[in-house]
C-alpha cells in the first residue's frame, strides 16, 4: 500500500486524548478513572461514539471488554487486533493506555481515508480494568479473555467497600455470562498494543519507537515473620527474636539473588514492610513484607523465588522466628511474535522512523492476550520516563510516529 500520511490527523487525535482526559473523577489535568465508576462509563461512551462515527461496529463482552470492528473483505478470517485500556489509577496522566486506544482508532481512520480495504477484519479492543486499583488485580479484562482468571475467581473479587465484581459489572450494564469472556486461541490472527514506554530509554537515546520483544511478568510473595516482642531496653540481645532484623536479612537476600541472576532483566523489590507494634522502644514482634520479582524469563525469575524461600528457611532456623511466604500471583512472561516484530521493523524503515528492540518491564494487557494470540507491543517515548502521574507527557510528534507505524503494521498484517 502507499504510505499513510497521518500527520494531518494528529491534531484531532491530541484533541480527543485531551477530551478523554477531562472525563475524570479528579480536577483536570489530573486523570482518575476507576473501572465501572461514573467517569469510566462516560469515557467508554465517548470512545464508543468515536468508533461508531468512524464506521466501526461495536460490541462488548460480559466484563466490559469492548470490540470495535472494521470488517474485512473476508469477514470470516480472524481479525488483527489492536488496543489498550482507558482506566486510570488515582492521580494519573492522560497517555497511559489511552494512546493505544485512541491511537489505534486513529490508525484505522487513516487507513480508511487512504481507501485501504483490509482482507482480514481489524478489531480495536478496549480492555476493562488494566489497573488493579479497584479489585487488587491488574489486567482484569485481558486476564479473563486469556483464560488466566476463571469466572468463579472473578466472581469472588470485591472492592474495598465490599461490593462484588459481579454486582458492579451488572450495574455498569455488562450482564452476560462471565464464562463467555474467554476467547479461544486463534480468535486474533495477531495483536499489537501501542503504548507509552513508561521508562526513559527511548527519549534518552533519541529514538522514535521501541519494538517490544518480550513482556516481563511479576511474581508477588507476601511474607509474614513472627518473632518475639519485648522492651527495647530490658531485653538483652542474646535471647532476641527480632522480626525486623530477620526481615532485613530476607530483603538483602532477595536483592542479592536478583543481582546475581546473570541478567539485567531480573529485578526484585520489597515495596511493603509493615512493622508491629511500630514503637521506638519495642522490639518488633511481627513484620509483613510484600515482594515483587520480575523477569522476561520465567525460569530465571522462579530461581530468585527459590532463593528467597531458601533464605526464609535459613533465617527462620537461625533466628528462631516463624516465617510464612505465600505466593500471591506469578504470571508467566510473554515473548513477542517475530513476524509482527519484523513487520513493525519494516514499517519503521518505510516511515523513516528510528527504533530499537527492547523489553517491556511493566506488564500490559498484551501479556494476557499472548495466551490466545501472537502479540507484540509498540512503544513511543514519554518525557523523562514519567508515568502514572499527572505530568505524564508524550509529544504529538511521538504519538504521530506511533500511529503511523501502527497503521502500516495493521495494513500489512490484515492484507
Ligand atoms: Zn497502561
Amino acid at each position: 500500500m502507499d504510505s499513510p500520511r497521518p500527520t494531518h490527523s494528529i491534531d484531532r487525535l491530541v484533541e480527543e486524548l485531551e477530551t478523554l482526559a477531562r472525563i475524570s473523577e479528579a480536577e483536570p489535568p489530573v486523570v482518575t478513572r476507576i473501572v465501572f465508576s461514573e467517569a469510566d462509563l462516560r469515557a467508554r461512551a465517548y470512545v464508543k461514539g468515536l468508533c461508531s462515527e468512524a464506521g466501526l461496529s461495536v460490541h462488548e463482552d460480559a466484563i466490559g471488554n469492548t470490540f470495535a470492528r472494521w470488517q474485512g473483505t473476508e469477514p470470516d478470517l480472524a481479525p488483527v487486533g489492536t488496543g489498550s485500556h482507558i482506566d486510570a489509577i488515582p492521580n494519573a496522566g492522560l497517555y497511559d493506555g489511552c494512546v493505544g486506544v485512541l491511537g489505534g482508532l486513529e490508525a484505522i481512520r487513516v487507513l480508511k481515508q487512504l481507501g485501504f480495504a483490509p482482507r482480514r477484519p481489524i478489531e480495536l479492543v478496549i480492555f476493562t480494568a488494566e489497573e488493579p486499583t479497584r479489585f487488587g488485580i491488574g489486567c482484569l479484562g485481558s486476564r479473563m479473555m486469556g483464560g488466566v482468571l476463571s469466572p468463579s475467581k472473578a466472581m469472588a473479587l470485591r472492592d474495598k467497600d465490599g461490593r462484588t465484581l459481579d454486582q458492579l459489572r451488572q450495574q455498569a450494564g455488562f450482564t452476560g455470562s462471565l464464562e463467555s469472556v474467554q476467547l479461544r486461541p486463534g480468535h486474533f490472527h495477531r495483536f499489537i498494543e501501542l503504548h507509552i514506554e513508561q521508562g526513559p530509554i527511548l527519549e534518552q537515546e533519541g529514538l522514535d519507537l521501541g519494538l517490544v520483544t518480550a513482556i516481563a511478568a511479576p511474581a508477588s510473595l507476601r511474607i509474614q515473620i513472627e518473632g518475639e516482642g519485648g522492651h527495647a531496653g530490658a531485653k538483652l540481645m542474646a535471647g532476641r527474636k527480632d522480626a525486623l532484623a530477620a526481615a532485613a536479612e530476607l530483603i538483602l537476600a532477595l536483592e542479592s539473588a536478583a543481582k546475581s541472576s546473570g541478567a539485567d532483566d531480573t529485578v526484585a523489590t520489597v515495596g511493603v514492610c509493615e512493622v508491629f507494634p511500630g514503637a521506638v522502644n519495642s522490639i518488633p514482634s511481627r513484620v509483613r513484607l510484600e515482594t515483587d520479582v520480575r523477569d522476561i524469563d520465567a525460569a530465571r525469575r522462579d530461581r530468585v523465588l527459590t532463593a528467597l524461600h531458601e533464605a526464609c528457611a535459613d533465617v527462620s532456623a537461625r533466628r528462631g522466628v516463624v516465617i510464612t511466604a505465600d505466593l500471591v500471583n506469578a504470571d508467566p512472561p510473554a515473548s513477542c511474535d517475530p513476524a509482527i516484530l519484523d513487520t513493525m521493523e519494516d514499517a519503521c524503515i518505510a516511515a523513516g522512523k528510528s527504533f530499537k528492540r527492547m523489553v517491556s518491564r511493566a506488564y500490559h494487557d498484551s501479556l494476557f492476550v499472548a495466551r490466545i494470540a501472537p502479540v507484540a507491543m509498540l512503544f513511543i517515548p514519554c518525557r523523562s520516563g514519567v508515568s502514572h502521574r499527572p505530568d505524564e507527557y508524550a509529544s504529538p510528534g511521538w504519538i504521530g510516529a506511533g500511529v503511523h507505524v501502527l497503521a502500516r503494521t495493521l495494513a500489512k498484517l490484515s492484507s
